[in-house]
């Protein structure tokens, strides 16, 4: 073991119990012990709030420097905490976005006047950010997005749609992806933007999922105006800033918070089937799957710590495909085979989990990420 991996976990149990005590008082109790009667409003609400708590706590942006607000930790801390969080029934805020995607974005490749004026208000909950990527006939293949943003003085005016964008209903902004440079051929000409959502020519349309939730929206930009100085990294270059925001987006933080809901779900399993002997062999399998997702967890955190960037890319690309594949398993078993009072939990999950195996690449495309770039298998 090399002292790199020795170190955090001595300063993570330290961690770990001043969060656990801060959380002890902090998740509010109408959410803990009463959030069935909330209306989605009231539940909006509760989580917005939720956001400015873990800023005024001390516990927003874990990972993030200190000179940008933040902790100034590692992934490993930021693991911990979501694990912790998830055992605690906390809610999950509305800064998601901005703060696993948004700020190591800006941080990586955006400008000093970026950061300045963005990540302030990612870290203290007042801004909730979007991501605008997929489009209707752009998903998988994400280089053949249509949106564009054509060169005017001063900036660009960006027209075109944007779908399954999560969170857009209560973003102040959003990243959008557009193409600057219709002739310049594919992965060249793109560009990434910080597009202002409260301004003309936006407009966002809510589409209920599966399950009946209302997680995202179909946004349309109708020469919307965004000025130079909102543009990350060159003209040109969005393909290569989109790649980097789509490795943080398959990486531990997200990943945390769904190990906990798994281990929670796999645990109720075990406590109404563990007994009988046709399930023994399901359960096993589920149980010791959920464990190797938090040995992977900590993994992808220690190649984090030690900057091995290669290595975290493809210990990613593992991870989401290792929980999203096993959480689809879980509810399988428990739609249909748990007790008949607990269906109405096990519909749901089993609904929410269709998704997770298509958002931040579906299960398909991350084969072909392992079998091109890990095992260098012919395209
Ligand atoms: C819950 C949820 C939240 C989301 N949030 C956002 C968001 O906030 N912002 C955003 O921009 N997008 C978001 N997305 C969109 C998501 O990124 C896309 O759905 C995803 O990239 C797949 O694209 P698609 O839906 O167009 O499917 P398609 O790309 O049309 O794929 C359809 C099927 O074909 C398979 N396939 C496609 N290409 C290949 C290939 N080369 N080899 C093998 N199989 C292939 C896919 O695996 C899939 O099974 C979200 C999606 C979901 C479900």
């Amino acid at each position: 073991m090399t002292t790199s991996t020795l170190e955090p976990i001595r300063d993570i149990d330290r961690f770990a119990s001043e969060a656990e005590e801060f959380l002890s008082t902090a998740v509010p109790s109408r959410w803990k012990e009463a959030r069935g009667t909330l209306t989605s409003h009231e539940m909006d609400e509760v989580r917005r709030q939720w956001d400015f708590t873990l800023w005024e706590g001390g516990y927003s942006g874990l990972s993030i420097p200190t000179e940008y607000g933040g902790r100034g930790l590692g992934l490993a801390e930021e693991i911990v905490f979501h694990v912790l969080a998830g055992k605690a029934q906390a809610p999950d805020g509305f800064t998601r976005v901005g703060k696993s995607l948004v700020t190591p974005m800006l941080i990586a490749v955006g400008t000093e006047q970026q950061r300045a004026q963005y990540i302030p208000s990612i870290m203290n909950g007042q801004e909730v950010w979007c991501q605008g990527f997929s489009e209707p006939q752009a998903g998988s293949d994400l280089a053949n997005i249509q949106a564009k943003a054509r060169r005017v003085d001063g900036g660009y005016l960006i027209n075109g749609s944007k779908t399954w964008t999560s969170f857009a209903q209560h973003a102040r902004r959003c990243f959008v992806l557009a193409q600057t440079q219709p002739d310049a051929g594919r992965y060249r000409n793109l560009s990434m933007f910080l597009v202002d959502m409260e301004q003309p020519g936006v407009s966002i349309s809510d589409i209920r999922q599966i399950s009946g939730a209302v997680h995202f929206a179909e946004t349309r930009f109708e020469n919307v105006f965004v000025p130079d100085s909102d543009r990350v990294g060159d003209d040109g270059d969005g393909w290569k800033v989109a790649m980097r925001v789509l490795g943080d987006e398959r990486g531990g933080i997200e990943t945390a918070a769904r190990y906990v809901e798994i281990r929670s779900d796999v645990d109720a399993l075990l406590e109404v089937l563990g007994d009988r002997p046709e399930y023994a062999s399901r359960l096993r399998d589920l149980d010791i799957r959920t464990e190797l997702v938090h040995w992977q967890l900590m993994k992808v955190a220690d190649l984090e710590s030690v900057g091995d960037d290669e290595a975290l890319a493809r210990a990613g690309a593992v991870l989401k495909l290792m929980w999203s594949e096993l959480w689809q398993d879980v509810t399988r078993l428990g739609v249909g085979h748990a007790p008949v009072v607990q269906q109405k939990h096990w519909s749901y999950q089993y609904l929410e989990s269709r998704a997770v195996t298509i958002y931040g690449g579906s299960s398909e495309i991350q084969r072909n990420i392992l079998a091109e770039r890990v095992l260098g298998l012919p395209k």
